[in-house]
């Protein structure tokens, strides 16, 4: 491998950009591949955009341990970045004694992680300081304005269709992961679209990020503020065949319902916006498949990241950096840049859904 290594990167989502800023910062030769005009317009652009403590990932698993190490990496580089971040906390309060137990066990489940989480006297209420609300899109710009500074070349409107030239080749293609990692033979997984639906309304947000008890599969539907003062609650969670970015009619009364009982505000409002977000869900419960591909050894996926990616991105993209055995190359400095939010025309909530819905419109 020469001095400069080659490297591509398929995706620009939140995963694929941390990865090009983590190479680019490592003198490597980067380029990003993103099959649509714009970056982050899938599941990076379309998420809750908070950023999780880890106090209710399972303890051992890798994406626990990609969650607690981003929440070491992450505030120097929001801070020299510029993206806004607010640590309002969460707030999980119990209905019934079942409640209870499970608020009891996620405590302890936190105290594993070594991640700070309080039980309220009186009312028994779980609360997690750490929590907190960014802009998703601002954040996921960010790193490609910070990546593009540090030397990688960054190429939208470019679906990779075969495989690509370069010493190494990143496979963070969300949704489009395992078709790219059949494309060099390897068929080890496979990727499926979990829907999240979400309703955007113009009332007061709560102080903290209300969470439900949560399921086995889920961690239920929320209420969440954003950093421009609006209220989003949900999201759903619907497995799907194929892509599709709807809405559909039945998600307001399930989510609804559900947000109003914790946020007695929501009680007859009409949602201002409403948004779907396709969770890049590993199928066979294949979940954070972040390694070498054993068919083609040029490859390594950062795939399958479905439901804590804009958390974990920096240390997804420092294992990925790792595996390629460029861990122990010195980081430059990172160069910082203007304020990553601006010249956005919509609210990040807004944009995908926007941006679809003018292709839609293009195309009748
Ligand atoms: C409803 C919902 C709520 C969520 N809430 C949170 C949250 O609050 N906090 C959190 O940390 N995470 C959350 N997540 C998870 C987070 O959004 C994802 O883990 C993360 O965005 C995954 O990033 P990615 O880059 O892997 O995938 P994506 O963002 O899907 O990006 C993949 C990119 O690859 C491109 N691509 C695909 N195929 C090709 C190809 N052949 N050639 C070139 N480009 C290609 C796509 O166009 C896309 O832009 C949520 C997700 C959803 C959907």
């Amino acid at each position: 491998m020469s001095a400069e290594p080659e490297v591509t990167i398929v995706g620009g989502g939140v995963v694929g950009l941390a990865c090009a800023l983590a190479f680019a910062r490592r003198g490597a030769a980067v380029t990003l591949l993103e099959a649509q005009d714009r970056l982050a317009l899938a599941a990076s652009g379309t998420n809750s955009g908070i950023l999780h403590t880890g106090f209710d990932s399972k303890p051992g698993e890798l994406e626990t341990e990609l969650i607690l190490r981003a929440a070491l990496l992450r505030p120097p580089v929001l801070a020299a970045l510029g993206v806004p971040f607010a640590r309002v906390g969460a707030l999980l309060t119990p209905h019934g004694e079942a409640d209870g137990a499970v608020i009891a066990g996620l405590a302890a489940n936190a105290a594993a992680n070594g991640v700070e989480v309080h039980v309220r006297a009186g009312d028994g209420a779980l609360e997690v300081p750490g929590e907190g609300i960014t802009d998703p899109v601002a954040f996921a710009g960010a790193l490609a304005a910070a990546a593009v500074r540090h030397g990688a070349a960054i190429r939208t409107g470019v679906r990779v269709g075969e495989p690509v030239a370069g010493d190494m080749v990143v496979n963070a293609a969300g949704l489009g992961a395992g078709r790219v990692a059949r494309l060099y033979g390897d068929a080890s997984f496979d990727v499926f679209p979990r829907k999240g639906e979400f309703f955007v309304f113009d009332v007061a947000p709560p102080e903290q990020i209300l969470l439900p008890v949560p399921t086995a599969r889920t961690k239920g539907v929320l209420v969440f503020g954003t950093l421009d003062g609006r209220t989003i609650a949900g999201p759903t969670a619907v497995d799907l065949d194929e892509e599709d970015w709807s809405v559909r009619p039945e998600a307001r009364d399930e989510i609804l319902a559900k947000a109003a009982a914790m946020h007695p505000p929501l009680a007859g409002a009409e949602p201002a916006f409403a948004y779907a977000g396709l969770r890049p869900a590993g199928c066979d419960g294949a979940n954070y498949v972040v390694r070498r591909s054993d068919a083609d050894p040029r490859l390594i996926h950062a795939a399958a990241i479905r439901s804590t990616g804009l958390t974990a991105s920096l240390a997804i993209a420092e294992r990925v950096v790792a595996l390629a055995g460029l861990g122990d190359r010195p980081e430059d400095e990172l160069r910082p840049g203007g304020d990553p939010a601006a010249g956005s025309a919509s609210p990040w909530w807004r944009r995908s859904a926007e941006h679809r819905a003018a292709l839609a419109g293009e195309r009748a």
